[in-house]
């Protein structure tokens, strides 16, 4: 399977309908309906012809984690795929705020209030509806990862009380909406081992409901090709799939 370019749109499609029915079941195994679920296509390191590949047979959602990638690549597609929604899913340093509050429908990966603060003032500048951004949490509490630090979950303690206190700030920043939350969890083969990752996600976006309004935040950004069927069942709203759609990145 893996020695298929991703440059083949049978290989694509084939590939694409294995992962619906996947997500169709896990939804199914939940109680919730597929729809209900974005299919978020991961295409970073990939050219842009792997995008229209994509885009032709029928996503809609893609996800980058450079800006100056998805800004060449976005470049080459938007006069013939108005329609697709770019995602920002990889770390944003503060010299690219500017360029990524014009660039992507969805910024994923806000991690300080600094960095919401200068994305708040750059869509200002912009005179565009408010920029949809996801905080990203580190609920696996590895050091090497970006995110709010909550290993804990909703447990209370220093950590829980500075991202609330992060997450008021923030969501009265009145150029961005912030729409909810997004992990990255340790990588594990199996993916029962990622179950209580997911679950603490959920427990957050459910506790930031309790004290903000049980209509906000409606999305949680998890699971990866390893293991979006087990985010799905833990309610995955977004799930951000790579290898699974296009084969191993080289
Ligand atoms: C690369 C990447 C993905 C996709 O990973 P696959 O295992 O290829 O599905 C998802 N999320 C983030 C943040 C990534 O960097």
């Amino acid at each position: 399977m893996d020695k298929q370019l991703p440059g083949d749109a049978a290989d694509f499609a084939a590939r694409k309908a294995i992962v619906e029915a996947a997500i169709a079941a896990a939804a199914r195994r939940a109680g919730r309906t597929p729809t209900s679920i974005t299919l978020l296509a991961v295409t970073k390191t990939h050219p842009a012809s792997v995008i229209e590949l994509a885009a032709a047979g029928g996503i809609i959602d893609v996800g980058e984690n450079r800006v100056q990638e998805a800004a060449a690549k976005r470049e080459l597609l938007d006069a013939h795929h108005p329609a697709l929604h770019w995602h920002l899913i990889g770390p944003l340093q503060r010299n690219k705020a500017r360029k990524a509050a014009t660039l992507f429908d969805l910024i994923h990966t806000v991690d300080s209030v600094e960095l919401a603060a200068m994305l708040n003032g750059a869509r200002q500048a912009t005179a565009r509806p408010p920029l949809p951004i996801l905080l990203q949490v580190n609920v696996g509490g590895e050091q090497q990862k970006a995110g709010w630090w909550l290993p804990g979950g909703v447990h209370p303690g220093p950590d829980l009380d500075r991202f609330t206190a992060a997450v008021e700030t923030i969501v009265q920043l009145p150029f961005l909406n912030v729409q909810g939350l997004m992990t990255v969890p340790p990588f594990a083969d199996d993916m029962e081992a990622t179950r209580p990752f997911f679950v603490r996600l959920r427990e957050l976006r459910d506790d930031l409901r309790t004290r903000f309004g049980s209509s906000q935040m409606p999305h949680l950004s998890m699971g990866m090709s390893n293991d979006y069927p087990v985010a799905i069942e833990e309610g995955a709203t977004i799930v951000r799939v790579g290898t699974a759609l296009f084969g191993r990145r080289s």
